[in-house]
């Protein structure tokens, strides 16, 4: 197949292609998503077809607004219309109990479906246009870090969908935050644009799920299905080193070997002179840290490494989601210093 390139103006031929089942890479702030008709079994099947995708890992269902929850959703409580309200559109996934009008496909058989609102406008005006909900994962192929870009989508998606809507580079950088709302307390799955700390201001009590901070076993069964699987990682393997970036950088130095990449913040490049080095944004900065931290795992594999150091960002704020997904990159290979 080819996959045909299609910008902001082409809003009416993306929403046809999603209205007759094809697939669609589409722009949203957090990364480059794999979409497809939500409705359609066929055409969400095929998703996990592109990207090699277990199918025991479910989709998010992405819509224009709030009001189309109760479309898809029963028993919604209160606390997801205060969340719509002050996150969407925005970086916000919740998971609220499913109608029966959503595949199966979708969830991956839960009775659960994950909801979400980009805040891309793009986007927006397509799902409006094709009139159903666009499922999607990440544009990557499984287990390759996440796409910010369009050239990065079709680094893995040329030739399998049938069309990639570009609206430049993702504002955000990193995967939406994922809140469980059929539990009490909620219970944050997945890290991302939404801080930890805004949901607590909005709903109270926060759960954090262990596999944002730890590996799972393989036969564990995590709440979200995705946090299980092998995530973002590069083709050489990555150890992250935790603590002062002074002394992280220092010890990086110390160790690193002949074939070693380096992962680092900006005001620490001068230290592995030799090296291939690629930057995240300096050290204060977590919003450009979260912008880079995919296109920084990529570019590794277009260098000559065998192995990869990288520096840990603090996890405030956003730093939880960027430091979990270079934890998940690293398979939770991690030296605390
Ligand atoms: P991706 O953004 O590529 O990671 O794909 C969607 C993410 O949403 C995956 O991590 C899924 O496990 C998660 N997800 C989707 N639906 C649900 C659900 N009903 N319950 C828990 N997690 C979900
Ligand atoms: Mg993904």
């Amino acid at each position: 197949m080819t996959t045909l390139r299609l910008s902001a103006g082409d809003i009416d031929q993306a929403a046809g292609i999603v209205s007759s089942g094809g697939l669609l890479g589409i722009p949203t702030e957090t990364v480059y998503g794999l979409g497809a008709n939500g409705l359609n079994e066929r055409a969400v099947r095929a998703i996990f077809e592109a990207k090699g995708r277990p199918q025991d890992n479910p989709l998010i269902l992405h819509v224009p607004d709030e009001s189309w929850l109760e479309r898809y959703c029963e028993d919604i409580p209160a606390a997801a219309y205060e969340l719509s309200g002050r996150f969407w559109p925005g970086p916000l996934t919740m998971i609220l109990k499913r109608k029966d009008n959503v595949p199966d496909a979708v969830t991956a058989g839960l009775d659960t479906v994950g909801m979400r609102c980009p805040d891309c406008a793009v986007t927006r005006a397509v799902i409006e246009k094709a009139g159903v909900p666009v499922a999607a994962p990440s544009g990557n192929a499984s287990g390759r870090p996440s796409p910010t870009t369009a050239a990065a989508m079709l680094e893995d998606m040329d030739g399998k969908i049938d069309a990639m809507l570009d609206d430049g580079p993702c504002k955000v950088g990193v995967e939406s935050t994922i809140i469980d709302l059929t539990v009490t307390p909620p219970r944050l799955l997945r890290p991302g644009g939404v801080t930890l700390e805004e949901l607590e201001e909005v709903l109270g009590e926060v759960a954090v799920d262990d596999a944002v901070r730890r590996l799972m076993a393989p036969e564990e069964q995590p709440k979200a299905p995705g946090m299980k699987y092998r995530h973002y990682a590069p083709k050489a393997p990555v150890t992250v080193v935790k603590g002062d970036p002074d002394m992280t950088a220092g010890y990086i130095a110390a160790r690193m070997g002949e074939g070693s990449g380096i992962l680092c913040f900006d005001e620490f490049k001068g230290y592995f002179r030799g090296h291939p080095v690629v930057t995240m944004g300096p050290v204060s900065d977590q919003a450009e840290q979260a912008r880079e931290i995919f296109e920084a795992l990529r570019a590794f594999d277009h260098m000559e490494v065998t192995d990869i150091w990288a520096q840990s960002p603090s996890e405030g704020g956003i730093g939880l989601a960027v430091s979990n997904r270079l934890n998940k990159a690293a398979g939770f290979h991690i030296i605390e210093l």
